[in-house]
């Protein structure tokens, strides 16, 4: 897929005379877009409903644009169901999709009525005793084990994770959560992530609905959604398809059919907890080249580093850069394209064929949209930018302001000495 910066040099250089890079920006258009064709992919059922991967770019104004087209909030921690909270997003508009669950995030999902999904048997108790009672409506979150057939750097193999309950595990959860009280139920399980084929949620749903088949014929209970959680990707490649999503809803319909039908459960809702492809094209790092360096490689050193950015430093993940300006020169230079971090892990690329680039150009890293910002820390005592919104009549919107030194330094709030600090 051909890799194009979704906005114009002519408007980066006017944008970084109000906010400095680097910084996030995103693409209102085409995160509509894409929001209106997956709800139009799974408009064959009727109960379907997105609940968007806080995790993966946790800021409101964007996630208000996803409310837009229907969606909810699928919150994996406090903070995340304190923003839905925040943004009126309540009940079951929320979906608990967590793991290693504290108590306090179990009562606090309860009191703002989301559906909870279980990642334990053993949670079960735990719940009970957390908030007191089991919640009518709940789900269970399902590791099948082995290894699912799609190659992937990231996670391909069950058998290895630390989500979901066994086969065994589910069925008893099943029964036991109906003892003490639970009328409706969901299934989910999340078998492999980033995938760039159309291929993996029609396999998944058939795992899922034939096992949401036969936890009905064993245990009797009404299984009212069945939730394919993330997991589509997107091509950060240029040599990469993009997935359709039509072809994808499409083929879950295709199983629907065929295994839930018949199985007298043709009302069953779809749920999905998408983040990297509702929003991960759809956002750009902007950074400046702002050294260049000639030792034992060529090094272009830019003013962003891997605390805005960590995928390329933590999973080797390849990030397309353009720099702006140079679209048509030839890719006659190779360099380690770098951030400040002392730590040798900070490249954004590593021998990566670019035009040659001269100290002042606008590089746009692409496809950090979702998993980019929000996975940023502060090693080094580096600060996060600003995440800005490209609207889709051309102004900008600034939806997260750059953190300050004050920010850092927040936590000493007992420490007079920083106390003038702005
Ligand atoms: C991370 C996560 C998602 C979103 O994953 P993507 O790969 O961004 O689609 C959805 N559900 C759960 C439970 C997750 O942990």
């Amino acid at each position: 897929m051909k890799k194009e910066p979704f906005v114009t040099l002519e408007q980066l250089k006017e944008i970084a005379e109000t906010y400095p890079t680097p910084f996030y920006l995103y693409d209102e258009k085409g995160i509509r877009e894409n929001a209106k064709a997956l709800k139009e992919a799974f408009a064959w059922n009727p109960g379907y409903k997105e609940y968007f991967a806080v995790k993966a770019t946790p800021n409101p104004f964007l996630i208000n644009i996803l409310r837009d087209y229907g969606c909810g909030c699928d919150c994996s921690s406090m903070t995340e169901l304190m923003l839905a909270d925040a943004i009126g997003v309540r009940g079951e508009d929320i979906m608990f999709s967590s793991n290693d669950t504290p108590a306090e995030e179990f009562a606090y999902a309860a009191r703002l009525g989301a559906v909870i999904n279980l990642d334990d048997y053993t949670h079960i108790e735990f719940l009970e005793q957390t908030i007191g009672k089991i919640p009518e409506t709940i789900s269970c979150r399902y590791n099948p084990g082995g290894i699912f057939q799609i190659s992937n750097d990231i996670m391909d193999n069950p058998g290895d994770s630390k989500y979901g309950m066994t086969k065994e595990q589910l069925f008893d959860a099943y029964r036991v959560l109906m003892k003490k009280g639970a009328k409706r139920f969901g299934l989910h399980a999340f078998l492999a992530s980033n995938t760039v084929t159309n291929e993996y949620y029609p396999m998944l749903a058939r795992v899922l609905f034939e096992t949401a088949a036969e936890l009905k014929k064993e245990t009797g209970a009404d299984i009212r959604f069945i939730n394919l959680s993330g997991g589509i990707g997107i091509p950060y490649r240029p040599d990469q398809e993009a997935n359709d999503i039509r072809v994808i809803g499409e083929g879950v319909r295709k199983v629907y059919e065929e295994v839930l039908v018949p199985a007298g459960m043709g009302n069953v809702a779809i749920y999905t907890e998408l983040g990297r492809f509702m929003m991960g094209p759809y956002g750009c790092l902007v950074t400046k080249a702002i050294h260049e360096k000639h030792t034992h490689k060529e090094y272009i050193g830019c003013d962003a580093c891997a605390v805005n950015l960590m995928r390329p430093a933590m999973y080797g993940a390849y990030h397309h850069i353009t720099v702006m300006g140079k679209e048509d020169e030839p890719l006659d230079h190779v360099y380690d394209v770098t951030g400040s971090l002392c730590e040798n892990n900070d490249k954004f690329a590593i021998d990566r064929k670019l035009p040659r680039i001269d100290k002042g150009d606008f590089l746009v890293i692409h496809d950090t949209g979702a998993h980019g910002f929000a996975m940023g820390y502060n090693y080094n005592g580096k600060l996060k930018s600003a995440e800005l919104l490209l609207r889709e009549d051309g102004s900008v919107q600034l939806i997260r302001r750059a953190e300050t030194p004050k920010d850092y330094f927040a936590a000493f709030d007992c420490f007079d000495i920083l106390k003038d600090l702005v």
